[in-house]
């Protein structure tokens, strides 16, 4: 049944309305801006890095996207694309990878090893590393062809576009209890 809390009305100032438009504004600007200004850490491991070094080269050219500019510094990057299998001891390796961008952050599983563990269904190898971090968005293949890499990254710019930003952004708990679990248990 519902709390009494539940039923009570919003009452909403014309204070806050205008409050509501400004932050609006400023999380659509913010959201336009990062959404072109994609700064990739590329954690390649395996075969699909040729695939990803061939989205960044001149036919498929990711520059028309603003996604370009690969960082291997974790610090200085906020779109993390996990290129490739990932082995149950390279995954405290990513998780730490992660932890260290900065806020606002997204992830890309690229490949179906990156997504689900691919066809590597055996004990040394991560069944999706979704399992240790959160995934914004999965491209399936095997490897995937620079098109579908193209339509993924189209589909994050789609979504950081809708969310809410804010100038100063404190960020989300980075994994969930499960998450935290099995990389506690991999340490063992
Ligand atoms: S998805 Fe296929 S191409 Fe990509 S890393 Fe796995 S096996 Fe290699």
């Amino acid at each position: 049944m519902a709390s009494e809390i539940d039923n009570a009305p919003v009452i909403a100032t014309r204070r806050d309305e205008a409050m509501g438009f400004f932050q609006r504004m400023v999380s659509k600007g913010l959201g336009w801006a990062r959404k072109y200004s994609l700064f990739t850490y590329p954690f390649a491991t395996a075969c699909c890095g040729m695939e990803f070094m061939s989205v960044a080269a001149s036919r498929y050219d990711i520059a028309r996207f603003g996604a370009e500019f690969p960082r291997f510094s974790p610090r200085q990057a906020d779109l993390l694309m996990v290129v490739g299998t990932i082995n149950l001891k390279q995954a405290p390796i990513l998780k730490r990878v992660y932890e260290q961008m900065t806020e606002p952050k997204w992830v890309v599983a690229f490949g179906v090893c990156a997504s689900s563990g691919g066809f590597y269904d055996n004990y040394a190898v991560l069944q999706g590393i979704d399992r240790i971090i959160p995934v914004d968005v999965y491209i399936p293949g095997c490897p995937p062809r620079p098109e579908q890499v193209l339509d993924g990254l189209m589909l994050l710019q789609d979504k950081i576009g809708r969310q809410v930003h804010r100038i100063a952004d404190k960020g989300e708990p980075n994994a969930t209890a499960a998450q935290h679990n099995l990389l506690a248990s991999m340490n063992k």
